[in-house]
């Protein structure tokens, strides 16, 4: 048995792939700017309480925006509050995710065809990760969009991230 073969097999060695050791610690402790707008936030706020928890995943709401990784777009996003919520995503440090809440915040909900005053659709203005459907979601719902941030986050690649960072510095 070789020198290597010794250290390998020692159980205190645990060998893991920097990409999955960053995205295992992004995934597992997602500061929440909080921000709610409208009914959605309420169901929000109901995740974070002690039934559902949302604490245990490693949410834990921020009450700064660059303190923050992930942003949850919980309710109607009227004209004059998207230049706030643009303004609320710029200021998150990469990399940041976001969770559109709502039939509301993914597409208008009830105002799509007469709110004249409603963005329809929070993409519009900010590149949304992940959407969850309903009006409003309940907190299982949040959740299983939270698991799907999840999801996306632990197969990130570190380089294509440091490489955006590199051209956008340029
Ligand atoms: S999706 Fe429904 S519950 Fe949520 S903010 Fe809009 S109207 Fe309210």
């Amino acid at each position: 048995m070789g020198l290597l073969d010794k250290q390998f097999t020692n159980d205190s060695i645990v060998i893991a792939k920097v990409d999955d050791l960053l995205n295992w610690a992004r995934l597992s402790s997602l500061w929440q700017v909080g921000f709610g707008l409208a009914c959605c936030a309420i169901e929000m706020m109901a995740t974070s309480a002690s039934h559902y928890d949302f604490d245990r995943f490693g949410v834990i709401p921020r009450p700064s925006p660059r303190q923050s990784d992930v942003i949850i777009i919980s309710g109607t996003v009227t004209l004059k509050m998207a230049t706030r919520i643009k303004r609320l995503y710029e200021q998150m440090p990469d990399p940041k995710y976001v969770i559109s809440m709502g039939s509301c915040s993914n597409s208008g909900g009830p105002y799509w065809e007469h709110g004249y005053h409603v963005l329809k659709g929070v993409d519009r203005i900010i590149p949304v990760d992940v959407y969850v459907p309903g009006c409003p979601p309940r907190p299982e719902a949040l959740l299983e969009g939270l698991l799907k941030l999840q999801e996306k986050i632990r197969n990130h690649s570190s380089r294509k991230l440091i490489n955006s960072e590199v051209k956008k510095s340029a």
